[in-house]
């Protein structure tokens, strides 16, 4: 789950993090208005999930209520890399002396948290790693162990800031392990983090991603929820409870099983096919369950063909292919489909299907059989 900039600041906040104080507003009296109370000089910032808004015409100072009102007219309705502008941060102004990056993530092969802390912020930080990685100082933290306060002043003595930075920043990144930790996020970066010319420091940026499965920890993540920019085919099947990723080829994939439904848009790209998506239907196959995955990818235009992958374990063969019989007695499919059913019981299962079979819907014996002709359908049906 990815927060809106002025999100993240008050997730930030909430840890004690120092943010400039501002406003979230969708139009330009409002942004007027917002700068009025807040005085000026304001800063008017873009609020959309990509990076690079400074260079984009997305951040711009405003020195009285004339400039505010020009630059929010202009910002509101921008399009930033694809993502339409609807909402504007106006924020009061930091003189800056100094921009600095700070962030913490998962380093997954090493097993620990990483913390990424850089004198030389404000700037894209991929750039910084690529030109001078010996600036982007590292430090990995056992999640057991934690961050301590003499860890965090080394950390910050290699990375070499303004002394007057050194015992704001070391206040900060407490802060932000903290937040990160007991905020159950994924990431949590600040970039830039400002030495003020009046010398404090403080967060001007700040990117979050929570971990949206941790929500039943954080009942007020329900707010972030709201807002985030779900694909219309994801939110479908969100809704019918079935674990779903949309992708841009032709081939609807079903299956049983994150591995095994992660397995299957790979055999469909490895044939030559574009899996349109990935789509888990979980442990279960009983025929609402298949019906509604059936559904989701119906209303998919771009689907050509549709790739049923089963493994019966726990549920089995005849359940699910019960299952499907029942589905496509419910749903009008546009697109043939082909049935891969193994496992417990796949005889039986496959039994039930015969009667069914033709054209439109097929069985192949194997995975790799069934990917080649989902892929040779789905490519008859687009010529
Ligand atoms: P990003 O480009 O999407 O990362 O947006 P940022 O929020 O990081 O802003 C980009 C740049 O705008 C920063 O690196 C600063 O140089 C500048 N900026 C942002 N806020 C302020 C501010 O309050 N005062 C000044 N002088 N510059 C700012
Ligand atoms: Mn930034």
């Amino acid at each position: 789950m990815d927060l809106f900039e002025y999100q993240g600041k008050q997730f930030l906040a909430g840890y004690g993090i120092a943010v400039p104080s501002g406003e979230a507003v969708t139009t330009v009296d409002a942004a007027v208005a917002a700068a009025d109370g807040l005085g000026y000089p304001v800063v008017v910032k873009a609020q959309v999930l990509v990076g690079g808004r400074g260079k984009a015409g997305g951040i711009k100072l405003a020195s009285d209520a004339a400039q505010c009102r020009a630059h929010a007219s202009r910002i509101l309705g921008m399009d930033i890399k694809g993502h339409t502008v609807a909402t504007v941060w106006v924020e009061r102004a930091t003189d800056i002396a100094e921009e600095y990056y700070a962030s913490f993530t998962l380093d997954r092969s090493a097993k620990m948290h990483l913390g990424l802390l850089s004198a030389r912020g404000g700037v894209d930080i991929e750039t910084v790693a690529a030109d001078e990685p010996e600036a982007l100082v590292r430090l990995h933290i056992d999640p057991v162990d934690g961050l301590s306060e003499s860890a965090t002043r080394a950390w910050v003595a290699r990375a070499g800031l303004n002394p007057a930075a050194v015992e704001g920043t070391v206040e900060i990144l407490g802060k932000l392990y903290r937040a990160y930790c007991e905020g159950d996020a994924d990431l949590v970066e600040i970039n830039p983090l400002v030495l003020s010319t009046a010398g404090a420091v403080r967060a001007l940026d700040a990117k979050v991603t929570l971990d949206a499965n941790s929500m039943f920890r954080h009942p007020g993540y329900e707010r972030y929820d709201a807002t985030q920019v779900r694909d219309e085919r994801e939110a479908a099947a969100h809704e019918r409870g079935l674990q779903y990723v949309g992708l841009d080829g032709s081939v609807g994939i079903v299956a049983n099983g994150a591995g095994l439904a992660m397995s299957t848009v790979d055999i469909v790209s490895q044939v030559g096919g574009a899996p349109a998506n990935f789509l888990d239907i979980g442990g279960g196959a009983d025929a609402t369950v298949m019906a509604g995955a059936l559904e989701v990818i119906n209303d998919d235009p771009a689907v050509r063909s549709i790739f049923i992958n089963i493994f019966g374990g726990i549920t089995k063969g005849e359940e699910v292919a019960n299952g499907i019989v029942e589905a496509l007695g419910r749903v009008v499919i546009e697109a043939p489909i082909v049935i891969r059913l193994d496992g417990t019981n796949a005889e039986a299962g496959r039994a039930i299907l015969a009667p069914h079979l033709g054209e439109r819907l097929v069985v192949e014996p194997t995975m790799l059989d069934a990917a080649r002709r989902a892929v040779a359908l789905a490519g008859a049906g687009s010529s």
